[in-house]
């Protein structure tokens, strides 16, 4: 029996391409259409580029230059930020490798249920039909953004989330009536609608709001200032924080952030549960928009934008939103204001941000796991509680987004990549014992 793989995002592919490396036999399920792709590189416009650079986007652990290679022969530079479509064009070859050697079989259905029992997984997909698999490994990526209260009852001029279909008709739909946007979240998913639009040729106004109105800072280059384990304080948000602030100060903050990446996933475990909570309301924030930074060539678009006064960002929060004629009358109120302003808009955007719930999830697949106690959710109940080895169970293994609350960093190709390899030779061993 094969080793089953729910999801085929960057996490998925990249596991099946090393199990397939290992003469393992893989059955990737991914009934959306963009299997080898997954959400972030499927896109089709040339304005949304990674925000790693093409060096550090290697899908195999252990030889960073093989992304590299493929992208210089297209005329691309090492330390240039490729086009996010040409990386979703490489890790679909690295699945169809796999596939066409015969170790990964694709089936393009969505899981709904999945069931331990006799020795094996019993895979449930949307048409009805089974998997059967010695081994199942979770890589279904981000969930879909929190419903936005205010905005419940206002109808279709409210997407609920920016990465489907509806997100793209609705690009087109304003860039064709240039009605202002108004977009919830000020982080990477509100920047790509930004492009979307701009590249679409909107000429509206859009405005994106989030409570502090802090928006993702751009690579530079700079001169990189390695730190050893022990220089970094752990066990307190507030002695990283000013450990941070004053390394900043001495080598400039890109150096210092980057400096706790190799012992991030230390830092984070050595906090407990009420420092993490700690981070995620109160330095999240301000970590996401250093961390997680832009292309240049993406934040000069975002400047230029502000510049025409065609990008508002705004501190604040949402009061109240209602379905007006062929609009949505929405009421705000600014940071530090104590009154409130009403906006027109043509089509609100939720940029909120994945659902970090599993208390709230909608996925079937997690329902069915956790109410059939085959996995449980982690100690913040963002993800799924997983081992070491990101084992959420018997021969379950998760990898990517739904592993946050272990490893925190643990979304970008970087870390991705060392997580499949590891999940892999795990599932090896396992198999082989
Ligand atoms: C817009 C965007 C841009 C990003 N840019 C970068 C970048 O430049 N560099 C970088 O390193 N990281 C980037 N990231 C981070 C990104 O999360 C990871 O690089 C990576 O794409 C995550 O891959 P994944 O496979 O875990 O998830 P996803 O890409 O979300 O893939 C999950 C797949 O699983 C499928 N799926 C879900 N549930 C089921 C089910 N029940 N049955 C079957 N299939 C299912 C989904 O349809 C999807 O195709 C970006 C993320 C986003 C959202």
């Amino acid at each position: 029996m094969p080793v089953a793989i729910v999801g085929g995002g960057a996490s998925g592919t990249i596991l099946a391409a090393q199990l397939a490396r290992r003469g393992l036999k893989s059955a990737l399920v991914d009934g959306s259409g963009r299997a080898g792709r997954g959400v972030a590189y499927s896109t089709t416009e040339p304005a949304h580029l990674l925000n790693v650079r093409a060096e550090g986007m290697s899908a195999w652990a252990g030889d960073p230059d093989h992304f590299v290679r493929r992208f210089e022969t297209e005329g691309g530079d090492r330390r240039g930020f490729a086009q996010r479509r040409l990386f979703g064009r490489y890790l679909r070859e690295l699945l169809e490798e796999a596939v066409a050697g015969g170790a990964t079989s694709l089936i393009e259905a969505s899981a709904v249920a999945a069931e331990r029992a006799g020795g094996c997984w019993r895979v449930t997909l949307d048409d009805g039909s089974n998997v059967e698999a010695d081994a199942l490994a979770l890589a279904i990526g981000n969930q879909e953004p929190e419903g936005l209260r205010a905005f419940k009852g206002v109808g279709k001029r409210f997407v609920a989330n920016p990465w489907g279909a509806d997100a793209r008709a609705t690009v087109e739909d304003l860039a064709q009536s240039g009605g202002d946007a108004l977009l919830v979240g000020t982080g990477l998913t509100m920047v790509d609608l930004v492009l979307s639009l701009d590249a679409a040729g909107h000429r509206g106004r859009i405005l994106a709001l989030s409570r502090r109105g802090q928006i993702p800072r751009s690579h530079a280059d700079y001169e990189p200032a390695a730190v050893d384990a022990g220089e970094v304080p752990d066990g307190s948000v507030g002695a990283i924080w000013r450990w941070l602030r004053r390394r900043s100060a001495e080598v400039g903050w890109r150096a210092a952030v980057d400096s706790l990446r190799p012992h991030s996933h230390r830092l984070w475990q050595g906090l407990d549960t009420g420092e993490q909570w700690r981070f995620l309301r109160h330095a999240r924030p301000w970590w996401d928009v250093h961390r997680h930074r832009i292309a240049p060539e993406v934040g000069a678009t975002v400047a230029r934008l502000i510049g025409e006064g065609r990008l508002e960002i705004m501190a604040g929060r949402i009061v109240a939103a209602a379905q007006g004629n062929d609009s949505i009358e929405v009421e705000l109120r600014r940071r530090s204001s104590d009154s409130t302003e009403r906006r027109t808009f043509a089509y609100a955007f939720n940029c909120t941000g994945p659902l970090h719930s599993m208390e709230h999830t909608r996925d079937p697949l997690l329902r069915s796991l956790l109410s059939g106690g085959q996995a449980r959710p982690d100690h913040l109940g963002m993800g799924l509680e997983v081992d070491e080895k990101s084992r959420a169970g018997e021969r379950l293994w998760a990898l990517g987004p739904l592993t946050k609350g272990r490893y925190w960093e643990i979304i970008a190709v970087p870390d991705i990549r060392e997580q499949a390899a590891a999940v892999a030779e795990d599932i090896e061993r396992e198999l082989h014992e």
